[in-house]
């Protein structure tokens, strides 16, 4: 059955069995694993996950793909096909109905539009996720897993760094996948932290901090935040580290600007305008 990739989508199937067997390899399922499939299209991933976890959950939002999936997972009866759309689907429900005593898995090759609204949506659901391992834009995978220093370092490096453990596994080609992107792409993992990476007076203001230092990121900090926070008290914390006082936000790591947020939590002086959301 042949059924017209849709572009908005992000319909590009994975057509190299190769790759397909490296992902599934380096996700590293036993036969206890839970597996979450986002977007599993013709079922390629999806039956091979199945071959090796306990039970494999495939959820696809396009129903014209249903019947022909249905039909290629009937020889897996640990394999059920779910309906609907991965930025609606409620994870903590999915884990406590089906009680599960260990973390889930969650696989896929995305579409690569909503990488950044689908990473924000598994975040709020950590606590019931292991691993997700997933398919993006090489040069989004870059930005992810960037350190202090590097140019694609920025907010998204910093807000994925404090929840979680992000590595790139390996590249992929474009002529990968049918029909083919523009672009090359990244199998990429990120491994939840049981807690956060570093200890900050509030997460809120945290990033929003952060954003507000990367949104004009060729300025130095310290114009940067000139509306944001007290440009003496800045200074003085630029001085007792003993960072330069021209630094760039590309410069600084994610500890130094929970330190950065913390000192002046400490001394009062966060603006008004950054919502304080104290940690639970
Ligand atoms: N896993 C398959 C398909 C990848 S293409 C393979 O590797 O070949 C991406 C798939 O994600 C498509 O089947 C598409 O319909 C589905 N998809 C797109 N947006 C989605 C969303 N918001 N929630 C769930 N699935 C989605």
């Amino acid at each position: 059955m042949h059924i017209k990739p849709k572009k908005s989508l992000g319909q590009n199937f994975l057509a190299d069995k190769n790759i397909l067997s490296k992902m599934v390899s380096a996700c590293a399922i036993s036969g206890d694993d839970i597996v979450l499939e986002i977007g599993a299209g013709m079922g390629d991933l999806t039956q091979m996950l199945a071959q090796r976890a306990k039970e494999v959950y495939a959820l696809e939002i396009d129903r014209r793909v249903f019947g022909a999936l249905k039909q290629r997972l009937s020889a897996y009866p640990n394999c059920r096909l779910l309906e609907g759309d991965i930025l609606k689907f409620d994870i903590a429900r999915f884990a406590r109905e089906r009680s599960y005593n260990r973390k889930i898995k969650v696989i896929g090759n995305i579409p690569y539009y909503i990488s950044t609204p689908i990473i924000e949506h598994l975040i709020r659901y950590r606590t019931v996720i292991d691993t997700v391992f997933m398919t993006v834009q090489k040069e989004f995978a870059r930005r992810v897993v960037a350190s202090a220093g590097s140019k694609e370092y920025g907010s998204l490096s910093c807000f994925v760094r404090y929840y979680a453990e992000g590595r790139i596994i390996f590249e992929i080609k474009k002529g990968s996948f049918k029909p083919s992107p523009k672009v090359d792409s990244c199998f990429l993992s990120l491994k939840f932290r049981e807690i956060p990476a570093v200890d900050v007076f509030g997460e809120g203001p945290l990033f929003e901090l952060i954003r507000a230092a990367f949104n004009q990121r060729r300025k130095t900090l310290r114009n940067a935040l000139k509306s944001y926070l007290d440009g003496a008290l800045l200074e003085n914390f630029l001085k007792d580290k003993g960072i330069d006082r021209n630094v760039r936000a590309e410069r600084l790591t994610l500890v130094e600007f929970a330190d950065i947020c913390n000192y002046m939590a400490a001394r009062g002086a966060l603006r008004k305008h950054l919502t304080v959301t104290k940690n639970k």
